[in-house]
């Protein structure tokens, strides 16, 4: 990850250094492993793990990153499997007609004669069966993953486990395509410039090897991306995520389409391996031993996964079976019985069982966690130095978008919740670089107000404009794109991510690098990156000290002071023409309110429209041009704030009986 700080730049780049270090040894030490253990069964085994280390890296991007719950993801490594099982058997053979001739003369397929009429013989290549077969099961990931969009936890697992039997179930059902129960036979193993694979496992070994060497590389390639923050940001929080600008079903698709495509490559290469498919290799027991290797390891920790398949593939295929062994000597030494017939391997699952449920009990974040830990602030750096009078550095900001007119007209909106008028017939203005106040008291309607022109929630009629376009309807990473960013009241960051990640996912609807992008990483990508991240730490900077050495922090250890000014932060990166805050104060003392209150002045200051919920009428009266009172959805009052703190009505309402606060 790109993280480097301005606080630890040394300690960041010694981490990178060593861990590139560490990586380029592992492979070397892998890559010269064959040469000094040649044990043919051995290098098997390895090879086995490394496929399901591949396995595991793609459902580390549903499950780990993108935090989509998939208990058929086996299912994907079915569809590559038979993709390539079917195209290079014997098994599928149509009548030969002169339409073949041209694959025929790119070598996909053969003419071949058993008797009869002339056949079909399909020769897929395994080189081009491997991209082609990530590509298959990427289109399958998403037509799966589409009818399930809407779905999460719980849910997405039962329809995705549904899946999984539904493949598996075809596979053993569409005995033309498939053979059944009796797997594929004559598999074509893969040739190398003339060289065939055949039945030795060092080929595949190093096959393996390098499989896994660039499916790392390409998950730590999206991860440390806008496409990996993406991400991240749905599994920390959908809500959140599509309120900063992240399109729910595209990220959610590409994930699953992701996912599968590593899923589709690996059963391309296992097959190949085999050279057989049975139905019994993709069944519910792999999907769910692929996700106790993801969790061992540590969701979402690209090594964690990687170590995590390898160690329970191996104690699957070599340590338990080894085990038995040993406990039948001890048996025969000690006379005991049981010892001498015990068989290890059968009790592979109640071991899975067992390490996932030890897991959760006392290592939730797996065996190599995906979060770092970082180092604590010194005494100095955690020292804020405010700057009286709003936010600082503001002129590497710029101004924001000059004044014309009226940025967002509300007309007569109405949402209801069942029975319940939450707003009624509401209408309002904020003039293009204007601060509206609303106030009213709880449950008057406010946050409800900022749901409805950021998409969250549906309102049964009315409109609202903001510069000329109408926002009932869009989707909320929609309205964010036309320019409006929030806060929540009940603040909604990223917890698992760090201060710098939180902000750069405001930037997302900015920026442009799609997955190819991520993964190829050319110099118009590493310059958007770059720039991103400058525009994050200035940002941040504005904030005077408060956030710049937490940078590499995750926020959900921030104090609630500093979460409200990530979240800030984090609306004001996306480059707003409107910043919604929904009582910004709420939890902070009159020091650290009075300090936020400059900091919304000064951002005023600099031309942005601002449109605040806030209880403290302080606040409003300095910040706010024009006052909206809210009480049980209708709007009671409209005006400057002193008139207002002097309305009956909204005494009444609002201040209770007393008149006074
Ligand atoms: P405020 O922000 O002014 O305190 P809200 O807008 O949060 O008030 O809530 C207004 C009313 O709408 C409350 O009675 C609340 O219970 C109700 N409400 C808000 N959101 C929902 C929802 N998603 N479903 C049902 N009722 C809701
Ligand atoms: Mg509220």
């Amino acid at each position: 990850m790109n993280t480097t700080t301005a606080a630890h730049p040394s300690a960041t780049l010694t981490h990178k250094q060593r861990s590139m270090l560490l990586t380029i040894l592992a492979f070397i030490f892998f890559a010269v492993l064959p040469k000094i253990w040649t044990d043919d069964g051995d290098l098997d085994s390895l090879a086995n793990a490394m496929s399901y280390a591949t396995l595991a890296l793609g459902l580390n991007i549903v499950v780990g990153f993108a935090g989509l719950l998939d208990l058929g993801y086996a299912a994907f490594f079915a569809i590559g499997a038979y993709y390539y099982g079917i195209f290079t058997s014997f098994q599928v053979m149509p009548v030969w007609s002169d339409a073949w001739a041209p694959l025929a003369y790119v070598g996909l397929v053969e003419k071949l004669n058993q008797g009869g009429p002339d056949l079909v013989h399909f020769t897929l290549s395994f080189w081009l069966a491997l991209p082609t077969g990530g590509v298959i099961a990427a289109f399958f990931g998403m037509l799966f993953g589409f009818p399930v969009l809407r779905l999460r936890g719980d849910y997405l697992a039962i329809v995705t486990l549904g899946f999984g039997e539904i493949v598996q179930i075809c596979a053993r059902n569409m005995e033309s395509l498939t053979n059944g129960a009796a797997g594929l036979n004559g598999v074509q193993g893969p040739k190398l410039f003339g060289y065939r694979f055949g039945v030795h496992s060092e080929p595949y070994y190093y096959v393996g090897l390098l499989l896994v060497a660039f499916l790392v590389f390409v998950s730590f390639r999206l991860r440390g991306s806008r496409i990996g923050r993406a991400w991240m940001a749905i599994r920390e929080d959908e809500t959140a995520a599509s309120a900063m600008g992240i399109s729910l079903v595209n990220y959610k698709l590409l994930a699953f389409a992701m996912g599968a495509a590593f899923a589709g490559m690996t059963g391309v290469f296992f097959v190949a391996k085999l050279q057989t498919a049975t139905p019994e290799m993709f069944n519910s027991a792999v999907s769910s031993m692929l996700l106790v290797m993801v969790v061992l390891g540590g969701m979402g920790s690209v090594w964690g996964v990687v170590v995590g398949a390898v160690l329970l593939q191996l104690m699957q295929t070599w340590f338990l079976p080894q085990s038995s062994e040993w406990l039948h000597s001890i048996g025969k030494l000690t006379g005991i019985g049981f010892l001498q017939t015990v068989d290890m391997v059968q009790w592979t699952q109640l071991i899975f069982g067992v390490i996932l449920v030890l897991m959760m009990l006392f290592r939730r974040q797996g065996l190599i966690p995906a979060v770092r830990k970082v180092a604590p602030l010194t005494m100095q750096q955690q020292t804020a130095s405010v700057v009286r009078g709003g936010f600082v550095g503001l002129d590497k900001i710029g101004r924001w978008a000059p004044g014309k007119g009226d940025a967002l007209v509300i007309k007569d909106v109405v949402v209801k919740f069942g029975g319940l008028v939450a707003l009624n017939k509401v209408s309002l203005t904020v003039p293009d670089g204007g601060v509206v106040a609303v106030i009213g008291p709880n449950g008057s309607g406010k946050s409800t107000l900022f749901n409805v022109i950021t998409g969250l929630v549906e309102a049964d009629s009315g409109s609202i404009s903001f510069n000329g376009v109408e926002l009932l309807g869009l989707a909320p990473h929609k309205v964010l794109e036309a320019g409006v960013a929030r806060t929540f009241q009940n603040i909604r960051l990223f917890p698992n991510l760090n201060v710098l990640e939180n902000i750069l996912i405001g930037e997302h609807a900015r920026l442009k690098t799609g997955p190819f992008g991520a993964v190829i990483r050319p110099p118009s990508v590493v310059r958007e990156e770059n720039s991103a991240v400058q525009w994050a730490k200035d940002i941040a900077a504005m904030f005077s000290n408060r956030l710049t050495p937490r940078l590499d922090q995750t926020v959900s250890g921030l104090s609630y002071a500093n979460r409200r000014r990530v979240e800030i932060a984090r609306a004001l990166a996306s480059r707003p023409k409107i910043l919604l805050l929904d009582e910004p104060t709420a939890g902070m003392n009159p020091a650290e309110s009075l300090e936020l209150a400059e900091q919304i002045k000064s951002l005023h200051d600099l031309g942005l429209t601002i449109l605040l919920i806030e209880h403290k009428l302080d606040v409003v009266t300095r910040l706010a041009d024009n006052v909206i009172v809210l009480d049980h959805g209708d709007k009671i009052a409209e005006g400057l704030p002193d008139d207002v703190r002097k309305d009956e009505e909204v005494l009444r309402a609002y201040l209770g009986r007393s008149g006074g606060h």
